[in-house]
This record gives structure tokens, sequence and C-alpha cells, in this order.
């Protein structure tokens, strides 16, 4: 018996025709780059190992890095090790440890008073340091209030990765609106935390320009609202780390959520 709705969803079909992903893959070749997903596991690790939260390489001259607006000391969002990135991309932000702190104090609200969605916040630090192993002097446990569980980063795990359509028309490829939901439906750019890759932009695309020479900076990680942080970047955002490709020590993190 023919049913009523079938007919309809043909006649649905026939007018929008769907965007298929092998005609659609061509047109983003050029564009596509690998992702790095981060293999966890919760545990305690020693102070130089890549990982959300727990404790960093801390040296014996300098004290755990603290909040510029409530003085406590921060959370590590992310560390990662230099030697322990996936080996093409080794030197990605330089030689040592790049680390992320963020103050996460709702007592005194440094998130919202300090603007922490936007890079360059006193309630946020990016560096990296390249500590000789004898000037480590990293605390036994964290002294961050509430401080999050540990995970260590084991290994990583490659996808491919594509920019969304926003990003695309920057570079000169103009989709379809057919194109465009088939992009969103694949998922791309892809969603949780991961190493370089496109990033998820929750609004529109923002990279930071770096405050030297004015220059986009480069996606390095995607730190995204409660993967391997229990925490949400508002409601439900997401976080780029970003480097100035020319000035190293220009770093960011930055967010945002709809
Ligand atoms: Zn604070
Ligand atoms: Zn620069």
């Amino acid at each position: 018996m023919m049913n009523i709705f079938n007919i309809f969803k043909k006649k649905e079909s026939e007018s929008s025709p769907k965007e298929n992903w092998e005609s659609l893959k061509p047109i983003l070749e050029s564009h596509r780059r690998v992702a790095w997903f981060p293999n966890t596991l919760e545990k305690a690790s020693n102070p130089t190992s890549s990982k959300f939260s727990g404790v960093p390489a801390i040296s014996r001259d300098e004290k755990w890095p603290c909040c510029s607006n409530c003085n406590e000391p921060m959370q590590l969002f992310l560390q990662l090790n230099s030697q322990e990135l996936p080996a093409t991309e080794k030197n990605l932000f330089g030689e040592g440890m790049l680390q992320v702190f963020y103050c996460t104090n709702w007592d005194k609200e440094c998130e919202v008073n300090c603007e922490a969605f936007f890079p360059f916040s006193k309630s946020t630090l990016v560096r990296v340091v390249d500590y000789k192993s004898e000037v480590i002097a990293s605390p036994d446990l964290s002294p961050v209030k509430d401080a999050f569980p540990e995970r260590q980063i084991i290994g990583w795990e490659s996808k491919e990765d594509y920019p969304n359509w926003e990003e695309l028309e920057n570079l000169g490829v103009t989709l379809t609106d057919a194109q465009s939901d088939l992009l969103c439906d694949m998922e791309y750019p892809l969603p949780k935390d991961k190493l370089l890759g496109w990033p998820y932009w929750v609004q529109g695309v923002e990279y930071p320009d770096c405050p030297e020479c004015g220059t986009p900076m480069k996606l390095i990680f995607q730190i995204d609202s409660e993967d391997n942080l229990p925490y949400m970047f508002g409601d439900v955002g997401c976080s780029h780390i970003t480097q100035c490709e020319s000035h190293k020590d220009k770093l960011a993190i930055a967010w945002a959520c709809s």
C-alpha cells in the first residue's frame, strides 16, 4: 500500500538533493588537516608528563602561577611536553612544556571579572617553559582549591579534519547550503579536545591577533567543555590555545559559547 508520508518524503528529497561526501571531499581536499585526539588515563604522573590538570613542571625559582585577580593558585588545564607529541608534530610550539593555567575561582568570579573568554586575560596564563630536570621542584600535591583530577595523556589518535563553512569562505571556497549542512552532519570541524586540526568555532572565526605583530595566531590545541576536564566554558563553549608563529612567547587561551 502506498503510504502518503513516503510520497512527501520522496518529494522533499527531489527538491533538495542530498549532498554526498564523496563529491564534497575533493573540494575540501587542499584544506584537509590532521587533528590528534589525546588518549588519557585518570592517574597522577610525573611533573614533566603531558596531562590535563594535576601538577605541572614548576622550577625551584618560582611559585605556582597565581591569578592576578584573586591571587590564588590557578588550575592547570593542560601541559604538553614537546617530547611526547606525535612524531610529526614535535616542533609544534618549541622545546619544553606548554602550560595552560586558568583561574576557576567562583567566589571571586575571576572568569567573568577578567573576561577570561578573551585572549590574554589576567586570570589565565599560557606559556612554554623549558626547565632542566635539576631545577624542577614541583609540589607533590596541587595547591589549587578543588583541583580537578589529573588525566595523563598517554598517546594520540589521528583523524582528518576540515574547516567550517565560514573559515572555508575566508579561504576562497564557497559551499552551497547543502554542502555546509553535510559538513555539519559529518561533525567537521571535529569537537572534543584535540591537538591541531581546525578550530570548532561556536561563534565566528576568532583567531586572536599577536600583540607583537598583529598577525592572527595559530591553533595549537582545542579544549572543549567537559571532555577531559570537568569544566564547562560558559554554556557548552569551546576554548582554543593559540600561538604566534613568529613570536613563540605570545600564547593565549580564549573561548566562545552560544
Ligand atoms: Zn582568580
Ligand atoms: Zn607575532
